[in-house]
């Protein structure tokens, strides 16, 4: 049963961070809820997803990109119901638009989970998205655990009800994919199926629209009566303690200073928790302040915290050093360990005996290690994540982009310039194809192959990018570039599914979040309807037929596109185990024919194909019959058909 669905209020159950988001706005109460899939802050909405059909009146979706699920959730705000929508960190750029304009006006029940991610777990930058509250005006609350991420959520609610502003939750990587005990509330009967224009609605809409310059100084009057809110808010508080120094954290960092305060031995030590970390409180950081010798600032990210209240120091004349970045590393995400050995080096404190194994480096350049998994040169280390083996990216076993990228290898042998995008494809960029010179954004590129096309011409240009990507981010960039008949070639990988963030369905999915057959949209004919006038379908387990494809399409000038569609294995392994399904073809390599030329196995590199060792003590290729996804591409990967179909049933080529 899902933790989403419990009833039983003031239950304790485990759950992990992503699940108390979602739990924090049913119990809010909320009516609509928007998201682009996009790690870390998927979680949210997929537990949503899973049991929005038990949950009459709730609508939800996966919208497009995050800018439509924003606005989506402005929308249902302004008809009267609580609403919130979700993303990761890079989605809060596609969003910023609207939320920039929107900060002039009014919505009452409007929260944004965004999910941050210090050290790039998944993300394709590492950037602070906090700098953008002072920027938008815009409240940003922190939360430290797991139950404060569902109290966080619904305070939020409360609090945008009161400010009629948007307010931000931020949702770190280790806290949404983390674990931890949640005392559930109540969960409502029913969630609101219909909403009522909020009173202010006519106001906001004539007045924002959008952001007419009076509406400056309202914004600017709202955040002053928030900070003055949050001099006795309960979503700050002090940890008593009687040394004379202190430490300001928020967020994730105060579970880790709290731990790393407790290792190095030091119980004493006065502790001003921040639940919201914009605006801040003047009244209350100048009352912690006041009386110390000196206040260190953790926080994971750049010294946003430290910046804003070494200004309120400043402007308080508090003359207290306080110390952020130049001890706390700004890059990576922060551990107990990070922050203990961080502080011990300030503070000039010996380190306990179990890092007394830890590489010199680590201690004397701590900044240098942050967020990198490098293996150091010696030393043992008591950390699990520096012993873990590395390991290649790859494509699962049985995956189309594989067969796709060897094809597209094999037609340009080698010589082109590849703009790759956000998605399971991008991994092509590794080896063994090394396909992706540069990647930027979602959708980005296509843009930037089509300003390349235009002054290099001794290199075929091909931007790549995905069935989900294209419609995020993809289609006005497509417009302009067959607008602009740009010398491109465009390569969409349809696998039908948002597969890299967990398999969220997509316009080009042939069903519905909860199952039902859907009729999906034709990517060839929604390019044709763009102008792009060559259009091609290709199968990408039918490499030869692939390769054959892209030579044709480098040979006409201008904008084309080609269309590798074959669905993403995982999914269709599963409905086929689904239904009982045996495999109709096995394959194996006859090792008779096989003349070892490591096509298969190093230039394709389908980590079903292993190596064994023969009865003559040499190696031989083997197909692992356990790891085989049956997809056939290496049938016509090897030369020397060496790679056979090897039972009855369908032919290999009819495979898919
Ligand atoms: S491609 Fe064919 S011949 Fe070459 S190693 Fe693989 S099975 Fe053997
Ligand atoms: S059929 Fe060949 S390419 Fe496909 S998964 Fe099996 S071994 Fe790999």
């Amino acid at each position: 049963m899902s933790v989403l669905t419990i009833r039983e209020s003031g239950k304790k159950v485990l759950a992990t961070g992503a699940e108390a988001f979602a739990r924090g706005a049913l119990e809010a109460c909320i009516g609509f809820f928007a998201t682009y899939p996009g790690t870390p802050a998927s979680g949210v909405g997929d537990s949503i997803a899973e049991i929005q059909k038990e949950l009459g009146g709730l609508y939800f979706e996966y919208s497009m990109n995050e800018k439509i699920a924003t606005e989506g959730a402005i929308g249902a705000a302004w008809g009267g119901v609580r609403a919130m929508a979700a993303m990761k960190l890079a989605g809060l750029n596609v969003a910023a638009d609207s939320l920039f304009t929107l900060n002039r006006g009014e919505v009452k029940g409007l929260v944004i989970v965004h999910g941050s991610d210090p050290g790039q777990q998944s993300s394709g930058t590492e950037q602070d998205n906090r700098f953008y509250a002072p920027f938008m005006h815009f409240p940003v609350l922190q939360p430290s655990s797991v139950q404060e991420a569902k109290d966080f959520v619904i305070k939020a609610f409360e609090l945008s009800e009161r400010f009629t502003l948007p307010f931000i939750v931020d949702a770190p990587s280790a806290l949404l994919h983390g674990s931890g005990e949640l005392e559930l509330g109540v969960l409502p009967q029913s969630f609101p199926a219909t909403g009522k224009l909020r009173p202010h609605f006519e106001k906001t809409v004539h007045d924002i629209n959008l952001g007419r310059p009076g509406r400056h100084k309202v914004l600017l009057k709202r955040e002053r009566e928030i900070k003055s809110y949050a001099t006795n808010s309960d979503l700050n508080r002090v940890i008593e303690g009687d040394a004379n120094w202190g430490i300001i954290t928020c967020g994730m960092a105060f579970g880790y200073a709290m731990e790393a305060l407790d290792i190095l031995g030091l119980k004493d030590v006065p502790v001003l928790k921040l639940g919201m970390v914009y605006p801040l409180s003047p009244d209350c950081i100048g009352k912690f302040l006041k009386g110390l010798k000196r206040v260190i600032i953790v926080e994971e990210g750049e010294g946003f915290l430290e910046g804003l209240i070494k200004a309120i120091a400043y402007d308080l004349g508090l003359k207290v050093p306080l110390v952020g970045k130049k001890w706390i590393s700004p890059v990576g995400m922060l551990s107990p360990s990070r922050v203990a050995v961080d502080l011990s080096k300030g503070l000039g404190l010996p380190l306990p005996s179990q890092f007394k194994n830890l590489p010199a480096e680590f201690i004397e350049d701590t900044e240098r290690l942050a967020g990198s998994l490098a293996l150091p040169s010696g030393g043992s280390i008591p950390m699990p994540l520096f012993d873990a083996p590395r390991r290649v990216r790859t494509f699962c076993v049985g995956c189309p982009h594989r067969a796709a990228a060897y094809a597209i290898k094999k037609a340009t042998k080698g010589k082109l310039i590849v703009g790759t995008d956000i998605g399971c494809y991008a991994m092509m960029e590794g080896p063994p194809f090394h396909l992706g010179d540069f990647k930027i954004c979602m959708g980005g590129g296509i843009g930037a192959a089509q300003g390349l096309s235009r002054k290099i011409h001794d290199a075929p240009v091909i931007a790549f990018i995905g069935d989900s990507t294209l419609f995020h981010a993809g289609l006005p960039a497509v417009l302009n570039a067959a607008y602009y008949d740009a010398n491109v070639l465009l390569m969409v990988f349809d696998n039908r599914w948002t597969a890299m963030t967990g398999h969220q369905p997509t316009p080009s999915t042939e069903e519905t979040i909860d199952g039902k057959p859907l009729r999906n949209v034709d990517i060839a004919k929604l390019l044709r309807g763009l102008g792009v006038k060559w259009v091609r379908m290709v199968k990408p387990f039918e490499p030869g037929k692939m390769e054959g494809v892209v030579k044709q399409a480098l040979k006409r000038p201008g904008f084309k596109a080609i269309v590798a569609q074959g669905e993403c294995t995982l999914q269709s392994e599963r409905r086929k185990r689904a239904q009982g399904a045996k495999p109709e073809v096995t394959y194996h390599i006859d090792t008779k024919k096989c003349k070892i030329c490591d096509i298969c196995f190093v230039d394709f590199g389908c980590p079903a194909i292993v190596v064994r060792q023969a009865e003559d003590g040499s190696d031989t290729y083997v197909i692992d019959p356990g790891v085989c996804a049956q997809c056939g591409a290496c049938v016509r990967v090897c030369p020397f058909g060496a790679i056979v179909a090897s039972t009855g049933g369908r032919k290999s080529d009819e495979a898919l």
